[in-house]
């Protein structure tokens, strides 16, 4: 397989991960990859069933330009959002949106999830921060994710939702499922006492555990 091929591959399974993952419902999510070197992006197409998506009814865009360069197929509305990112942020690869539960109640009431919990200094190195509402006009979308974000691969979009990145797909899948995750065990907790922020010092133990010395090398 080249490489667009094993991209298209990559950004089809993220896609189909996302109901399987409990982040979407219907059609409210959506992923995509990018390769650099073709200045290619693909992008689900807007509004098809994710049982119906395969490695070759994505939409590719060019991304120095925003064409799309299939007709007859819309990609996802949020693709000013992808494009945003993988222009203004280096190294990104893959970038995710969606409305999954206990992460956008926390976008409900503009709270960041708060770094309280050890898989959350593994993961993010910091709270997963929330940005203020805006609409999806223009670039605002992305111009707060610039604004607000933090070294976390994600970011809570207040009253909507998240977006999470990383330098492939797959990745990019991981930080939405964590995100979602810790925001559920944090909810959790919020039941039945107040959350402990672990200090600075110590996240950055897990932080730099996880990201040096974990796993396989
Ligand atoms: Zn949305």
């Amino acid at each position: 397989m080249d490489n667009l091929a094993k991209l298209r591959e990559a950004v089809s399974v993220a896609n189909k991960a996302l109901p399987e993952q409990g982040l979407v419902t219907m059609h409210s999510g959506n992923a995509s990859g990018y390769d650099p070197a073709e200045d290619l992006l693909y992008i689900k197409p807007s509004g098809m069933d994710y049982d119906q998506i395969t490695p070759d009814n994505l939409v590719p865009v060019r991304v120095s330009t925003g064409e799309v360069l299939v007709e007859g197929v819309r990609p996802s509305v949020d693709l000013p959002h992808h494009l945003f990112i993988y222009r203004n942020i280096e190294g990104v690869r893959g970038v995710i949106h969606t409305h999954s539960n206990y992460a956008t109640a926390f976008a409900a009431v503009g709270h960041a999830v708060p770094l309280v919990l050890t898989a959350i200094a593994d993961e993010f190195g910091a709270e997963i921060p929330c940005a203020p509402y805006v609409d999806n006009e223009d670039s605002h979308i992305g111009e707060a994710i610039l604004k607000y974000r933090n070294r976390a691969p994600s970011i809570l979009m207040g009253n909507h939702g998240v977006f999470a990145w990383g330098d492939s797909p797959r990745s990019a899948l991981k930080a939405a499922v964590m995100t979602e995750d810790v925001a559920k065990t944090v909810w959790l907790a919020m039941q039945i006492g107040t959350p402990k922020v672990i200090p600075a010092e110590e996240a950055e133990k897990w932080y730099d555990r996880y990201h040096n010395r974990y796993g396989q090398g």
